[in-house]
């Protein structure tokens, strides 16, 4: 079973993703700052008839990178092209996908730190200039030919901010870093969320889910639909404070809202390597897991708690880690 977690899309997040997106910069929660500057070039742009700058959008996953490519687009009133780093492998096709756009159009590219050099090097003329520098023949005889695109727009969407390559980084106008929502953000997103999915849910329970989602809307949709598949079963449908803790307990999701993998990334450093520092390979081996999947999914959440720290030799488990683990540190 994948993780409750894991904030990645899963299978049964497509269904509903689609009916809990917000398609509005007004039904958007939280995300103060990226919003309000958002709203500002939106409008502006609207006022001026002229295009948007190309637009970065950085954070861990499930934070809202993606709903808010939509709703540029939807606010806009212009088409939305979605693509991701991975799914690009040949400069071929980002070329076909870039002559495919029509005037003012949104290319989101999710993973935009997975795109090759190759493949970068066609994004930079197209980011620039709106043009495509294609050569035709090869050795001495090959002649580069440049089309013209029509003007885009491209949303980029990255976890790791600092895998990009500076000079993609660059051709980025606006820059929009998204962060942990605060519980009082993630109760109204739950709130949202039940509203549209018809479930029954008191006070006490929309915040102990807000507690519990690491700051993460995904996450908190995901537990809602957990919690509402187990009130269903067991509690006639009405989704309790009592509910909510019940079927935490059965989701091991722990008071901070850590779950199995974290607590055992924890005992993992305090229990064999001495609180650490310990390098993330060694971590990774250890628990079985890419380094990948603990800096992206695993650390940003557990580095906001204060549980651990970056060092430059490696993680430490902190005070606080010990304390939650309930752990004696020698
Ligand atoms: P990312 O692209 O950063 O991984 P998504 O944009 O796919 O994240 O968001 C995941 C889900 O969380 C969406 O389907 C949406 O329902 C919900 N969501 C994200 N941000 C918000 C928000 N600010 N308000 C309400 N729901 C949100």
């Amino acid at each position: 079973m994948e993780r409750v977690f894991c904030p990645h899309t899963q299978e049964e997040d497509r269904s509903i993703e689609q009916h809990l997106r917000p398609h509005s910069l007004q039904d958007f929660i939280g995300q103060r700052k990226a919003k309000e500057s958002l709203d500002i070039a939106i409008t502006a742009a609207k006022m001026r008839g002229g295009a948007l700058d190309h637009t970065l959008l950085y954070g861990p996953p499930g934070l809202g990178k993606t709903t808010l490519a939509y709703i540029i687009a939807s606010e806009r009133g212009v088409n939305i092209k979605v693509t991701s780093g991975p799914a690009i492998t040949r400069p071929g096709d980002l070329a076909a996908i870039l002559t495919n756009l029509r005037e003012e159009d949104i290319l989101f590219i999710d993973e935009i730190h997975r795109l090759s050099h190759q493949i970068e090097e066609v994004l930079y003329p197209a980011m620039e200039d709106f043009a495509l520098d294609i050569v035709i023949g090869k050795g001495p005889g090959a002649k580069g030919l440049r089309l013209h695109l029509s003007p885009f727009m491209l949303v980029g969407a990255t976890t790791r901010f600092a895998l990009l390559s500076p000079p993609l980084r660059d051709r980025f106008g606006m820059v929009f870093k998204l962060d942990f929502y605060s519980p009082e953000d993630i109760a109204s997103i739950v709130r949202r969320s039940a509203q549209i999915l018809h479930i029954m849910i008191d006070d006490g329970g929309v915040e102990e889910i807000s507690r519990r989602s690491r700051g993460t809307p995904r996450v908190a949709n995901r537990i809602l639909k957990r919690v509402r598949d187990y009130a269903e079963v067991r509690a006639g449908g009405k989704v309790s404070h009592e509910v909510v803790l019940e079927a935490l307990k059965r989701l091991e999701i722990d008071d901070k809202g850590l779950d199995e993998a974290d607590r055992k990334m924890l005992y993992a450093i305090t229990q064999k390597f001495g609180g650490g520092p310990v390098g993330l390979d060694t971590i990774a081996a250890c628990l079985s897991e890419e380094t990948d999947t603990i800096m992206e999914i695993y650390e940003p959440y557990l580095l906001q708690l204060g549980l651990l720290e970056r060092t430059p030799r490696g993680r430490v488990a902190t005070s606080l880690a010990y304390e939650h683990l309930g752990l004696l540190r020698e």
